[in-house]
Protein backbone atom coordinates (compact mmCIF):
# COMPACT_ATOMS: atom_id res chain seq x y z
CA UNK A 1 0.00 0.00 0.00
CA UNK A 2 1.14 3.46 -0.87
CA UNK A 3 -0.01 5.11 2.49
CA UNK A 4 -0.28 3.98 5.83
CA UNK A 5 -2.29 5.06 9.08
CA UNK A 6 0.43 7.22 10.94
CA UNK A 7 1.66 5.53 14.31
CA UNK A 8 0.47 7.86 17.04
CA UNK A 9 3.60 9.43 19.17
CA UNK A 10 1.67 8.71 22.53
CA UNK A 11 -0.37 6.67 24.18
CA UNK A 12 -4.37 6.65 23.88
CA UNK A 13 -4.50 7.28 26.93
CA UNK A 14 -1.79 10.17 26.93
CA UNK A 15 -3.93 12.89 26.12
CA UNK A 16 -7.29 11.98 28.25
CA UNK A 17 -9.45 13.90 30.13
CA UNK A 18 -9.22 16.07 26.82
CA UNK A 19 -9.41 13.38 24.53
CA UNK A 20 -10.14 10.05 25.78
CA UNK A 21 -8.73 6.27 24.76
CA UNK A 22 -12.24 5.50 23.18
CA UNK A 23 -11.75 8.95 21.28
CA UNK A 24 -8.93 7.97 19.53
CA UNK A 25 -10.08 4.62 18.91
CA UNK A 26 -12.68 5.68 17.00
CA UNK A 27 -10.55 9.09 15.43
CA UNK A 28 -7.63 7.57 14.88
CA UNK A 29 -8.45 3.57 14.25
CA UNK A 30 -11.70 3.85 12.01
CA UNK A 31 -11.69 7.67 10.61
CA UNK A 32 -8.40 8.57 10.19
CA UNK A 33 -7.92 4.79 8.88
CA UNK A 34 -10.58 5.20 6.65
CA UNK A 35 -9.14 8.43 4.85
CA UNK A 36 -5.99 6.18 4.19
CA UNK A 37 -7.59 3.34 3.07
CA UNK A 38 -10.21 5.45 0.30
CA UNK A 39 -6.66 6.94 -1.00
CA UNK A 40 -4.83 3.88 -1.22
CA UNK A 41 -7.91 2.72 -3.49
CA UNK A 42 -7.96 5.46 -5.29
CA UNK A 43 -4.16 5.70 -6.24
CA UNK A 44 -4.15 2.13 -6.97
CA UNK A 45 -2.02 1.28 -10.09
CA UNK A 46 -1.74 5.46 -10.18
CA UNK A 47 1.51 7.34 -10.54
CA UNK A 48 -0.43 9.45 -7.74
CA UNK A 49 0.81 6.20 -5.35
CA UNK A 50 4.65 7.78 -5.31
CA UNK A 51 3.69 11.31 -4.95
CA UNK A 52 3.80 13.02 -1.22
CA UNK A 53 0.11 13.94 0.47
CA UNK A 54 1.19 17.50 -0.38
CA UNK A 55 1.79 17.19 -3.66
CA UNK A 56 -1.55 15.38 -4.40
CA UNK A 57 -3.56 17.81 -2.94
CA UNK A 58 -2.10 20.48 -4.55
CA UNK A 59 -2.46 18.81 -7.99
CA UNK A 60 -5.66 17.45 -7.71
CA UNK A 61 -7.41 21.08 -6.06
CA UNK A 62 -10.06 22.15 -7.94
CA UNK A 63 -10.69 19.74 -10.07
CA UNK A 64 -14.05 18.60 -10.01
CA UNK A 65 -13.16 14.67 -11.14
CA UNK A 66 -10.72 14.30 -8.11
CA UNK A 67 -12.64 15.55 -5.39
CA UNK A 68 -12.41 11.85 -3.71
CA UNK A 69 -8.60 12.18 -4.43
CA UNK A 70 -8.75 16.08 -2.50
CA UNK A 71 -10.93 14.88 0.53
CA UNK A 72 -8.67 11.77 1.36
CA UNK A 73 -5.31 13.22 0.53
CA UNK A 74 -6.01 15.93 1.92
CA UNK A 75 -7.40 14.12 5.12
CA UNK A 76 -4.85 11.78 5.78
CA UNK A 77 -2.26 15.10 5.61
CA UNK A 78 -4.61 16.84 8.14
CA UNK A 79 -5.16 14.03 10.89
CA UNK A 80 -1.25 13.50 10.66
CA UNK A 81 -1.01 17.06 11.52
CA UNK A 82 -3.20 17.09 14.11
CA UNK A 83 -1.96 14.03 16.20
CA UNK A 84 1.47 15.89 16.17
CA UNK A 85 -0.05 18.80 17.02
CA UNK A 86 -1.08 17.83 20.06
CA UNK A 87 1.11 16.07 22.88
CA UNK A 88 0.38 15.27 26.60
CA UNK A 89 1.02 17.58 28.72
CA UNK A 90 1.33 20.47 25.98
CA UNK A 91 -0.55 23.92 25.97
CA UNK A 92 1.36 26.55 27.40
CA UNK A 93 2.99 29.36 25.48
CA UNK A 94 5.62 29.22 22.35
CA UNK A 95 9.23 30.67 23.28
CA UNK A 96 11.70 31.18 20.44
CA UNK A 97 11.63 32.85 17.22
CA UNK A 98 7.89 31.22 16.88
CA UNK A 99 6.80 33.58 20.52
CA UNK A 100 8.42 36.67 18.27
CA UNK A 101 6.21 36.27 15.32
CA UNK A 102 3.10 35.75 17.06
CA UNK A 103 3.85 39.24 18.64
CA UNK A 104 4.66 40.51 15.45
CA UNK A 105 1.35 39.69 13.39
CA UNK A 106 -1.12 38.24 15.84
CA UNK A 107 -1.00 40.72 18.42
CA UNK A 108 0.18 38.29 20.98
CA UNK A 109 0.15 34.97 22.81
CA UNK A 110 -3.09 36.04 24.05
CA UNK A 111 -4.98 37.62 20.57
CA UNK A 112 -3.78 34.38 18.85
CA UNK A 113 -4.95 32.02 21.30
CA UNK A 114 -8.83 33.81 21.90
CA UNK A 115 -8.33 34.12 17.55
CA UNK A 116 -7.69 30.49 17.19
CA UNK A 117 -10.20 29.60 19.50
CA UNK A 118 -12.81 31.92 17.67
CA UNK A 119 -12.04 29.75 14.52
CA UNK A 120 -12.47 26.61 16.30
CA UNK A 121 -15.85 27.50 17.27
CA UNK A 122 -16.66 29.69 13.97
CA UNK A 123 -16.00 27.27 11.28
CA UNK A 124 -19.58 25.91 10.51
CA UNK A 125 -19.65 22.10 10.37
CA UNK A 126 -17.47 20.00 10.20
CA UNK A 127 -13.59 21.40 9.62
CA UNK A 128 -10.24 22.71 11.08
CA UNK A 129 -8.67 26.10 12.63
CA UNK A 130 -5.23 26.70 11.83
CA UNK A 131 -2.02 28.49 12.87
CA UNK A 132 -0.76 29.13 9.22
CA UNK A 133 2.18 30.22 7.47
CA UNK A 134 1.22 32.26 4.49
CA UNK A 135 4.34 31.61 1.94
CA UNK A 136 3.83 34.38 -0.01
CA UNK A 137 2.66 37.00 2.17
CA UNK A 138 5.73 36.08 4.80
CA UNK A 139 3.26 36.42 7.64
CA UNK A 140 1.61 34.05 10.41
CA UNK A 141 -2.26 34.21 10.18
CA UNK A 142 -5.06 32.30 11.73
CA UNK A 143 -7.13 30.29 9.35
CA UNK A 144 -10.46 28.19 9.16
CA UNK A 145 -11.28 25.58 6.65
CA UNK A 146 -14.55 23.60 5.75
CA UNK A 147 -14.20 19.46 5.39
CA UNK A 148 -10.99 17.88 3.98
CA UNK A 149 -9.72 21.76 2.71
CA UNK A 150 -6.50 22.52 4.35
CA UNK A 151 -3.75 25.36 3.58
CA UNK A 152 -1.49 23.13 1.84
CA UNK A 153 -3.99 23.09 -1.14
CA UNK A 154 -2.97 27.02 -1.30
CA UNK A 155 0.83 26.57 -1.06
CA UNK A 156 0.57 27.86 2.48
CA UNK A 157 2.14 25.86 5.67
CA UNK A 158 0.61 25.00 8.41
CA UNK A 159 2.26 25.32 11.78
CA UNK A 160 -0.86 23.65 14.08
CA UNK A 161 -3.98 22.53 13.68
CA UNK A 162 -7.31 21.67 15.84
CA UNK A 163 -10.12 19.30 14.38
CA UNK A 164 -12.90 20.34 14.91
CA UNK A 165 -15.13 17.70 13.02
CA UNK A 166 -17.55 16.36 15.63
CA UNK A 167 -16.25 12.92 15.40
CA UNK A 168 -12.81 14.98 17.47
CA UNK A 169 -14.67 15.74 20.43
CA UNK A 170 -18.48 14.25 20.27
CA UNK A 171 -17.70 11.28 23.09
CA UNK A 172 -15.93 13.30 25.48
CA UNK A 173 -17.85 16.98 25.46
CA UNK A 174 -20.98 15.83 23.31
CA UNK A 175 -21.71 19.44 21.82
CA UNK A 176 -19.60 21.62 23.74
CA UNK A 177 -16.95 22.31 20.98
CA UNK A 178 -15.77 25.53 22.72
CA UNK A 179 -15.08 23.75 25.86
CA UNK A 180 -12.70 21.28 23.39
CA UNK A 181 -11.04 23.71 22.05
CA UNK A 182 -9.94 25.72 24.87
CA UNK A 183 -9.21 22.55 26.86
CA UNK A 184 -6.70 21.69 23.41
CA UNK A 185 -5.38 25.20 23.49
CA UNK A 186 -4.16 25.34 26.61
CA UNK A 187 -3.41 21.46 27.54
CA UNK A 188 -2.68 20.24 24.59
CA UNK A 189 -0.92 22.01 21.69
CA UNK A 190 2.84 20.83 20.93
CA UNK A 191 4.81 23.90 20.54
CA UNK A 192 7.72 21.82 20.13
CA UNK A 193 6.56 20.69 16.93
CA UNK A 194 5.02 23.91 16.01
CA UNK A 195 8.43 25.25 16.25
CA UNK A 196 9.43 22.79 14.09
CA UNK A 197 7.19 23.55 11.25
CA UNK A 198 8.37 27.46 11.51
CA UNK A 199 11.55 26.55 11.46
CA UNK A 200 10.93 24.54 8.06
CA UNK A 201 8.66 27.52 6.61
CA UNK A 202 10.15 30.30 7.09
MN1 LIG B 1 -10.97 14.01 12.31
Amino acid sequence: MAFSLMKLPYADTALDPVISARTISFHHGMHHKTYVDNLNKLVENDPMSSMSLVDIVKAVAGKADKVGHFNNAGQVFNHDFYWNSLKPNGGGQPGGALKSQIDSDLGGYDKFKADLHAAALGQFGSGWAWLVWKTKEKKLAIEKTANADTPIARGDAPILTIDVWEHAYYLDHQNRRAAYATAVIEKLLNWDFAAEQFAKAK
